[in-house]
């Protein structure tokens, strides 16, 4: 990347495999904010997903249904509001790799957690304790260490933090059998993310659900930054539940509505929940008696009647990825992220390290930089990244996240990265 020619040649290249792409046409259903006369380079996917062009009408759609038919809008018009959670569970269900009645859309991602952290975190004096991995999403362990705590636990002994054991702070299948095979009598839940936010290591939810399970643990997924990114086969996973939220890969907005996955085994299972109307029976909702008999399937845990101006959004978003296929999206996803990792190791080796895995079955789309001059350098490049339209974001203490996404990014936009951080470390040196 340092003469005239080679950038020519590497624009070039860029751009003949965003001509060869199959799903190039997904971008043009996006809407790229603007930078300048141009547009962003946005890969921040991973964080707040872009618009896709259909979503502002769906929500017109619902306000003139309101305006028009007010209270018989939920049996009455184009989408009606009574059975509207069924209109995104086919989709969502083919997404996650689940029945349908094992999924359903409804609250947001951390009160999910508690949901199903009330039905499925039932400690005992012998076995009380969380398996996690050291330093997840803050929510999560503010969730989890409240949720101990409200069963009279202390997180000091009833929290298990699996390690780092890989560079960049990747935790190794090894590890965590190692950690289940040695603690599993006292562990009363397993919660690993998919995909790591900090680092974008995907984790074998199907290895770790299989060993957990015959420990006697109950094992739950957070797939905040897997849906959407990469494929997920939660039924044959054969964990107990997952929980994720829709505003990342999922483009539905922000605070969107979140996704809630229960194993078909528990379909029927008394289990103990926190129960809402709209988990009841279907059959007899509105006979509004003072019993409550769960609808069967993840259904059962609702608990109010759904937003429907915030369900449009993700109505529209997962009509899309059924357009593209998650087959698809993946292999462009590979390729997308190989490339940009490929320009970071060819030019700026000597300025950033990647703590993402390199393998690829190993990650998603995002990568997890370092600049190696430190904190203060890495805040300089992320900043000076902004000043140029190019949208990551940074992760305390020194970490830029940058998530390159198959829906509506293009190897351009990897080559712009570089490019930018390239001529930036040129000008520092
Ligand atoms: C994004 C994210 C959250 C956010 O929680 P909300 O309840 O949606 O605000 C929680 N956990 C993980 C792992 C996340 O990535």
């Amino acid at each position: 990347m340092n003469s005239a020619i080679d950038l020519a040649e590497l624009e070039a290249d860029a751009r003949a495999r965003d001509d060869a792409d199959p799903l190039a046409s997904f971008r043009d259903e996006f809407l790229i904010p603007p930078h300048g006369d141009g547009q962003q380079v946005y890969l921040c996917g991973n964080s707040l997903g872009l618009q896709p062009r259909a979503t502002r009408q769906a929500l017109l759609d619902e306000l003139d249904a309101w305006r028009d038919l007010a209270v018989e809008a939920h049996f009455r018009g184009k989408h009606p509001w009574m059975p509207y959670h069924n209109e995104v569970r086919a989709h969502l269900a083919e997404l996650v790799g689940a029945l349908p009645a094992e999924v359903v859309a409804m609250n947001s991602l951390t009160v999910n957690l508690h949901l199903m952290m009330a039905s499925f975190y039932r400690p005992t004096r012998e076995r009380h304790a969380i398996l996690i991995e050291k330093g997840p999403f803050p929510s999560d362990q503010y969730a989890i260490e409240s949720q101990i705590r409200f069963h009279g636990f202390d997180p000091a002994t009833s929290l298990i933090e699996v390690p780092g054991d890989e560079p960049g702070q990747c935790i190794s299948d090894a590890s965590i059998e190692r950690v289940l095979d040695a603690h599993g009598t006292r562990i009363a839940l397993v919660l690993l993310p998919g995909v790591q936010y900090r680092t974008g290591q995907v984790f074998d939810l199907k290895r770790i659900a299989a060993r957990a399970r015959a420990q006697g643990c109950r094992v739950g997924f957070d797939l905040a930054h897997a849906v959407g990114n990469v494929p997920l086969a939660l039924h044959d996973s054969g964990c107990d539940f997952s929980v994720w939220c829709s505003y990342k890969y999922l483009n539905s907005g922000p605070g969107a509505v979140a996704g809630c996955f229960v194993h078909e085994r528990h379909a029927r299972a008394d289990l103990p929940r926190f129960a809402g109307w709209w988990g009841h029976d279907q059959s007899t909702r509105f006979t509004m008696g003072p019993e409550f008999s769960p609808t069967p399937g993840a259904d059962g845990w609702q608990l109010s009647n759904p937003p429907i101006l915030a369900l449009a959004p993700l109505r529209v978003s997962l009509e899309l990825f059924h357009r593209a296929g998650m087959a698809r999206l993946r292999e462009k996803s590979v390729a997308l992220t190989g490339y940009l990792e490929g320009l970071i190791h060819q030019h700026l080796a000597e300025l950033i390290d990647i703590l993402t895995p390199r393998q690829s079955e190993r990650r998603g789309c995002q990568l997890s930089l370092r600049v190696k001059g430190g904190r203060e350098a890495g805040r300089a490049l992320f900043e000076h990244l902004g000043r140029q339209g190019i949208i990551g974001d940074w992760r305390e203490p020194d970490t830029i996240r940058v998530a390159p996404v198959p829906l509506y990014n293009r190897h351009l936009d990897g080559l712009r990265l570089a490019r930018s951080a390239k001529a930036w470390a040129d000008r520092a040196a």
